[in-house]
């Protein structure tokens, strides 16, 4: 099911009553999910994911703004006529219940030619378990299951349904580190295996970029970028968005574009012919640094962490916005201890130049 956002904007009322500004929760967003991928949400806390969610479940109402579901305008129907499954971070399972029955409770109620036999709810019941692999714990009440079978409950009873979009919010943010990991595979598993359209919501740049079709980057209800996720990290839209991808996060520093070289501090690190003279940001990834004897661009060695397959690199220079510099070189590279200045050439395809008072990329 392709899903439409149209100019979609949500405005809360100031929860502060001395000030009369609305918070406006979604800005004019506008977006086209295409049918059967799964598109990561991704922003820091308040920047209106989950609001954004809401609109598209139907459980909040747009300011203004259209929500299509294929060719049909959804904006006015109540959720339970979206056909739409929803998973959010607390499980939300009944604990009285078994998981079976928790998994069969959406279809209990329904009526008239709708209404199914218990044979028939089972029948859906297992088939979700098995897809979801808690086939074997169907007898068990919830507090008996780990956070991840508990969550995995919760993507069954969504998914029992036959819901034509799956809407999860902040699923994995409860599980412990390596569930987490081991449950975001399950999740990208489960939406190819049925092809639904799945809007995942997260905060997590890692979790958003491992598993998403396309990547949403919002900061403060304002969409910044979207895109493949290797496509934003190679070419992001602006400063905001360069450093929420990527772990280590991207090197920051103060620089000047003159005569056709990008200098930091005195240092002319890179040709830049086509730019013109200006103050920049430049943004450098952490592997857009190559140790070089005779490199351009001089740090003061901070230290050396071997970690795993890579070295990371920290040194300090004057024109870093933060108090370190952390490059990833390979693991083949040595470095001189005992010098107390690194020296680096830089990769230019990892090296990113934004306008100074915009903060867009230039
Ligand atoms: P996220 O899910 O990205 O953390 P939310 O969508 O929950 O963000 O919130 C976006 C913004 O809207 C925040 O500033 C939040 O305080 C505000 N907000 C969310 N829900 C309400 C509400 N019911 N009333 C007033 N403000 C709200
Ligand atoms: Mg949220």
């Amino acid at each position: 099911m392709e899903i439409v956002l149209q100019n979609l904007t949500k405005k809360f009322p100031s929860q502060d009553r001395k000030k009369k500004e609305e918070v406006v929760a979604v800005d004019n967003f506008n977006f086209v999910i295409p049918d059967g991928k799964l598109i990561g949400l991704l922003g820091p806390s308040g920047c209106g994911k989950s609001t954004t969610l809401n609109l598209i479940s139907g459980l909040q109402k747009p300011t203004s703004g259209r929500i299509l579901f294929g060719n049909e305008d959804v904006t006015k129907l109540p959720p339970e006529y979206r056909g739409i499954g929803l998973v959010f971070q607390n499980y939300a399972l009944y604990p009285h219940l078994t998981v079976r029955k928790n998994i069969t409770f959406p279809l209990e109620n329904r009526k008239g030619r709708e209404r199914l036999t218990k044979a028939q709810m089972n029948e859906m019941a297992d088939e979700v378990a098995k897809l979801v692999q808690i086939d074997g714990l169907m007898e068990r009440r919830p507090g008996e299951l780990s956070g991840g079978q508990q969550q995995r409950v919760a993507i069954a009873r969504a998914l029992v349904k036959r819901p034509k979009v799956l809407l999860l919010d902040e699923p994995l943010s409860n599980l412990d580190a390596r569930l987490r990991l081991q449950t975001r595979d399950e999740i990208r598993r489960i939406q190819r295996e049925t092809g639904i359209t799945t809007i995942f919501v997260t905060h997590d740049q890692d979790e958003a970029m491992s598993i998403s079709d396309q990547i949403v980057v919002m900061k403060e209800g304002v969409v910044q970028q979207t895109g493949k996720p290797q496509e934003v990290y190679d070419s992001p839209a602006n400063l905001f968005v360069a450093k929420f991808l990527g772990t280590p996060p991207i090197n920051v520093f103060e620089g000047r574009v003159q005569s056709g070289q990008l200098y930091i501090g005195k240092d002319a690190v890179l040709d830049c012919s086509a730019r013109s003279d200006q103050d920049v940001w430049v943004g450098i990834r952490p592997e857009g640094f190559a140790l070089r004897e005779d490199g351009p661009f001089c740090c003061e060695l901070g230290g050396v962490e071997v970690m795993g397959r890579d070295i990371s690199v920290l040194s300090r220079n004057p024109a870093s916005v933060n108090p370190m510099v952390r490059s990833i070189i390979g693991a083949g590279s040595s470095v001189d201890t005992s010098s107390p200045t690194i020296r680096f050439a830089l990769r230019p395809g990892k090296v990113f130049l934004f306008d100074k008072k915009t903060e867009a990329r230039i």
